[in-house]
C-alpha cells in the first residue's frame, strides 16, 4: 500500500479547534478526551440541545448537510471527524477540500452502504461468510438458494442495534421482510452459527501506524450489545487472526483515525461482520482499563499526532445502560456506582426510552467471573 502522505504533516497545537459531525455519546466523549488535550470543540449537530453540544466549547445548529453551516465549519475548525457514520458522503467531500477530514469519505461511504462494505471485504480477500445484493424481490430466491437454509436479511443502508434487519428460514419470510422494509436495497446474508463474536478497534495515523486494542468479545441482546468482556476468551490464535483481518482492513482502505471492526468467530477462524469508521460501543471499556482511550485515539489522529501504543491494564467488563434499566422500578445509579472499582459515564440524555443507550459501566478486575456476577446482581434486582 503506498503510503499517505497529507498536505500538512504538523500536528496541531493546543488551542486548535476539532470539529465533530454529530451530537451523540461518542461526540461527547470525543470532546471530552479532547479538552484534556488542550483543544477545542465545534459540534455539528441540528438538535439544540444534545450530549456532545453540552460539553464543547461551539455548537452550529443545523442539519449535516447544510453547505453554509459546513463552510462555518470549516472556517472555525482545523479539522473535522465524524461520530456517526451516516453523515451525508456529499458533505465530508464539501469539507475535504478546505481542511483534513478523517476519517476520509470514501472510507465513511463504504461503511454506509452494507453492500459496498461487503464488496470491498471480498475485492481485498478478506473473510466474509456468503452473501447477496438484494435490489429486487425476484433476486431472492436464487439468493437464499444459495446459503445454508437461514439467512438474515438487512437494509443496506441506516440498520443500527438491530434495526432493519430479520432472520429468515423460507422464501415466504424473506419476502414479507423485504416488503417491510420498503422494498429498498438490502443484502442477505448466510446465518452465522457463530461461537462468538468479537470486534477490534485500532487506529492508524497520518503516516500509517496502526495500533489495535485488545480484542473485545462481545454479547448483544435484542440485537443491541449489552456487554463486552476484554480480553477477549478466545484463543491467542483467534485474537491474532482478529487483529491481522482488521489490520489489513485498514491499510487496504488506507484509512486515517478510529476504526471498529465486528466479526464472527466460527470453528476458530474469524469472519468479518462489519465496520463502523468511528470509535465504537465495544471500545467503551478503553476509558477505564487503558493508557489511552479510543477517543484519546481519535482526537491523536485528527489532530495529526501519532497513534498512541496501547496497554491494558486490567481485564474489563463493560456493561451497557440502556433506558429500560433506567425506566425500572427500583434502579439507582448508586447501586452500579459503588460496585469495586465500577467506572460509570453517564452521556446527560434528557429523557430515558426504551433501547435508548444512557450511560455504560466498566468494571475492572482480574476475576472476569466475579466482575460478570457484580454487574447481574445490579441489573437483576
Ligand atoms: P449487525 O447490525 O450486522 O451488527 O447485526 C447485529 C447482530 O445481529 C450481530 O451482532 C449478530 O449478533 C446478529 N447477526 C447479524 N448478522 C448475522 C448473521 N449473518 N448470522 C448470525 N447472526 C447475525
Amino acid at each position: 500500500m503506498t503510503a499517505i502522505v497529507p498536505d500538512n504533516l504538523n500536528p496541531l497545537e493546543p488551542g486548535a479547534t476539532l470539529g465533530v459531525l454529530g451530537g451523540g455519546q461518542l461526540g461527547r466523549m470525543f470532546s471530552q478526551a479532547a479538552s484534556k488535550m488542550g483543544y477545542k470543540v465545534c459540534v455539528l449537530d441540528p438538535a439544540e440541545n444534545s450530549p456532545a453540544a453540552e460539553v464543547s466549547a461551539y455548537h452550529v445548529e443545523a442539519e449535516f448537510d447544510d453547505e453554509l453551516a459546513l463552510s462555518n465549519l470549516a472556517q472555525v475548525c482545523d479539522a473535522v471527524t465524524t461520530e456517526f457514520e451516516n453523515v451525508p458522503a456529499d458533505s465530508l467531500r464539501f469539507l475535504e477540500d478546505k481542511i483534513p477530514v478523517y476519517p476520509p469519505s470514501h472510507s465513511v461511504e463504504i461503511a454506509q452502504n452494507r453492500n459496498k462494505e461487503k464488496s470491498f471485504f471480498k475485492d481485498h480477500n478478506l473473510p466474509v461468510n456468503s452473501c447477496a445484493a438484494i435490489t429486487d424481490a425476484s433476486q431472492l430466491e436464487l439468493a437464499f438458494k444459495t446459503m445454508s437454509g437461514k439467512a438474515v436479511l438487512k437494509t443496506a443502508r441506516f440498520g443500527y442495534d438491530g434495526k432493519g434487519q430479520q432472520v429468515c428460514e423460507n422464501i415466504t419470510e424473506l419476502q414479507t421482510a423485504f416488503e417491510s422494509f420498503g422494498n429498498v436495497e438490502c443484502v442477505l446474508e448466510d446465518f452465522v452459527p457463530f461461537d462468538c463474536e468479537v470486534s477490534v478497534v485500532l487506529a492508524r495515523d497520518v503516516h500509517g501506524n496502526i495500533e489495535a486494542f485488545p480484542v473485545v468479545e462481545n454479547q448483544h441482546k435484542n440485537g443491541i450489545l449489552d456487554l463486552c468482556i476484554v480480553p477477549a476468551r478466545v484463543p491467542e490464535e483467534v485474537q491474532k487472526q482478529a487483529v491481522l483481518v482488521a489490520k489489513s482492513l485498514a491499510e487496504a482502505m488506507n484509512y486515517i483515525g478510529v476504526l471498529a471492526v465486528e466479526m464472527f468467530v466460527c470453528d476458530g477462524a474469524v469472519s468479518l461482520n462489519e465496520i463502523a469508521p468511528r470509535p465504537h460501543n465495544s471500545g467503551h471499556f478503553t476509558m477505564d482499563a487503558c493508557n489511552y482511550s479510543q477517543f484519546d485515539q481519535q482526537v491523536r489522529t485528527l489532530a495529526g499526532l501519532p497513534v498512541a501504543r496501547i496497554i491494558q491494564y486490567q481485564p474489563a467488563i463493560m456493561y451497557n445502560i440502556l433506558g429500560d434499566l433506567i425506566l425500572k422500578n427500583g434502579f439507582e445509579w448508586q447501586a452500579l456506582q459503588q460496585l469495586d472499582n465500577s467506572h460509570v459515564h453517564i452521556y446527560g440524555k434528557a429523557e430515558a426510552r426504551i433501547g435508548r443507550k444512557m450511560a455504560h459501566a466498566n468494571l475492572l478486575g482480574n476475576e472476569v467471573d466475579s466482575l460478570l456476577a457484580s454487574i447481574e446482581a445490579v441489573i437483576t434486582n
